[in-house]
Formats: structure tokens, sequence, C-alpha cells
């Protein structure tokens, strides 16, 4: 299972499909990727089987090309290897997308609030509460979505790598992390996120470890990194000592 993210100026498909491969050796039953194109709308894709598959699926239905973007493989723990169990979960009427790595130990009980609420379901997942619940803190935050996302990872037991973008927010990902790896790949005018190096390193070899129980928000040209709660943390770049 692997997670790749990235912003800046270059078409981020390419980038999140490459990243992903570098992430096969992990294993995977399902991949996905999430883009917001240049008008600010949303695209996704997603797919039980190989890379290959979900590959051939962008070439029979090709997706608007963006350059923010999410992409997922996917180990299933909660919900059988399924097109609609396979990552990104949508939520707030398709415009955010979220991925995740790990196990939300809280899920059912987040699920039946939210049902509760009268918000709907579209996949078995333990992933999906955590799409769900972006969506109506986001609006509860007034939009800000790293508030939202704070929120969420406040909520959320278990261990997690999860990512997430809304299309209101072109050139913004963010992350969090509990139990679970993320790391950051900082470019030149653009940036990255992945499970492990492996997802961005021929791109860049300056990485920044997320602790655990941190956030990031990363954009073309500027990270921040901070606690569940928001304070910032401090945060030092190393270099990758392997060859891509
Ligand atoms: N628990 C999530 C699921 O089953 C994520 C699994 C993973 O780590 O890929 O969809």
């Amino acid at each position: 299972c692997g997670i790749v993210g990235y912003v800046g100026p270059r078409d981020s498909q390419d980038i999140l499909l490459a990243g992903l491969a570098r992430l096969e050796y992990r294993g995977y039953d399902s991949a996905g990727i999430a883009l917001i194109d240049g008008d600010g709308s949303l695209h996704s894709a997603k797919k039980a089987g190989k890379l290959a598959r979900l590959r051939d699926e962008l070439l029979s239905h090709p997706i608007a090309a963006g350059t923010t973007g999410i992409g997922h493989t996917r180990w299933a723990t909660h919900g059988g290897p399924t097109d609609v169990n396979a990552h990104p979960h949508l939520a707030d009427d398709d415009r955010l997308a979220v991925i995740h790595n790990g196990i939300i130990e809280n899920f059912a009980e987040l699920k039946a609030e939210l049902i509760a609420e009268g918000h709907a379901f579209r996949s078995e997942t333990d992933t999906e509460v955590a799409a769900v619940l972006l969506g109506r803190e986001y609006r509860a935050h007034g939009s800000d979505l790293v508030a939202a996302f704070r929120a969420v990872a406040r909520r959320l037991e278990g261990a997690f790598t999860l990512l997430a973008m809304h299309q209101d927010h072109p050139g913004l990902v963010v992350g969090a992390r509990r139990n679970s790896p993320l790391v950051i790949g900082l470019g030149d005018g653009e940036n990255f996120l992945g499970s492990d190096v492996a997802a961005f390193v021929e791109h860049t070899r300056r990485a920044v470890a997320i602790g655990q129980d941190q956030i990031v928000a990363i954009t073309p040209d500027g990270v921040t990194v901070t606690d569940f709660d928001g304070a910032e943390v401090e945060s030092s770049p190393f270099e990758v000592m392997w060859d891509a």
C-alpha cells in the first residue's frame, strides 16, 4: 500500500502513477488518483487490481489534467478489494477527496454518528468515514481545509497516513499521520508527499519526515507542519541517500 501527493506547475497524473509504481513493492490490491484541474474541479479514477488496470481506465476514460493531485494503492482491511472500495473517497458533493493507509479503529462509531446526521456512504471502508467527516468539518470550519483536517485527525483512532484536497483550494494538499509513515519531498516550486521517499525520489532528494500526530500542508512554494492542535513544530530536512 502506498500514498503520493503533488502540488506544483506540472501535470500531476504521470507523477502520481510513477510514484505509485515505485511503491508497488509494498503490495496492494487496488489503485486510484484524484486531480484538481485548472478550472478548480476535482476528477478521480480508481480500480481494483493492478496499476495497469488504472492506467487502462485512464486511457479509455481520460480525466482532465491537473497540477494538484493525490494517488493511492490500497491493501484492503475494511471492505473487499472492489472499485467502489478503492480510494480516493469523495465527500462534500464530490468536491473533496481523501486517501488513507492504515486502519481507523473507531470508524463504526463515527459512521453511526454521521448516518444519524443524514450523511450517506457509498463504500464499506473505514476511510470513507474520514472523508465524510472532513466534509462536515469543512463546513463547520468556514471552508478552512487545514483547520477541518485537524479536527478530523483529532477524532480518529488507530493508524493513519491520510491525505486530502478540496477543489475550492487548488494548489493545497494536506496530510496527517499517526502510527503510519508520511514524508515530504521538497522541490523547487513544487512539493511532494509520500508514504515513503520512493514515491518522489526521482524528483527530489530533499525530504522531511513528519512526526507522530502531525499535520502537514503543502503548496507549490511552501510547507507547514503542525501538531493536531495547530501549533507549529520544528522539522528538519534530510538528504535521501539512495539511487533513484
Ligand atoms: N483501511 C483502509 C481500507 O481498507 C486502508 C487500507 C490501506 O492501508 O490501504 O480501505
